[in-house]
């Protein structure tokens, strides 16, 4: 699957199952937002929008960062801070909030979330050292919508088989 331009492409083939809907991160499904302009397109999490409907989120760009972006991290304190030592914790937290809002007005059955983005990672993050170490924890967003009552996944679970969405939601 070639890249995808902003908002376009997250329900190609959807055949309207009835099936709520699933929040994804946008650049799951092609679209070129990430910090370095690019997609981390996984064909396990667009292969979910044969049977239902998929909304993609970028809360990054939400939250009013420009793409491409500095690289962030989560801090030991809470608060996320570029490389240079910027602290981006208030767009990372509108994005987080403009993420739930449409989880919520959407009805959807959960959230398939990019794995360790200081915002969309819902099991590991980068520390916060930017040394590329792993720790248990979740992004901003992950978090805030895990905490609206809202199952996470990430895209590793879904391409693992992990998780068993087709029943997610039932029918609407
Ligand atoms: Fe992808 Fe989330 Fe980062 Fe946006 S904020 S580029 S959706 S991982």
């Amino acid at each position: 699957m070639g890249e995808r331009s902003w908002p376009s492409g997250s329900n190609e083939g959807w055949s309207g199952s009835g099936r709520a809907p699933l929040l994804v991160s946008a650049c799951l499904l092609g679209v070129t937002c990430n910090h370095k302009g690019q997609a981390n397109t996984s064909e396990a999490v667009v292969a979910l929008g044969r049977d239902r409907r998929l909304i993609p989120v970028c809360p990054e760009s939400a939250g009013g960062l420009p793409t491409p972006r500095p690289a962030a991290e989560v801090q030991p304190t809470g608060q996320v801070r570029t490389r240079s030592g910027d602290d981006v914790t208030e767009a990372y937290r509108r994005g987080a909030a403009q993420a739930v809002r449409l989880a919520v007005a959407a009805g959807v059955a959960g959230a398939v979330l990019k794995s360790r983005s200081p915002s969309c990672g819902c099991h590991e993050v980068y520390d916060g050292s930017f040394t590329r170490t792993r720790v248990t924890g979740e992004g901003v967003t992950a978090r805030a919508v895990r905490e609206a009552g809202v199952p996470v996944w990430s895209e590793e679970d879904v391409a693992d088989r992990a998780i068993d969405l087709r029943d997610a939601g039932g029918e609407r």
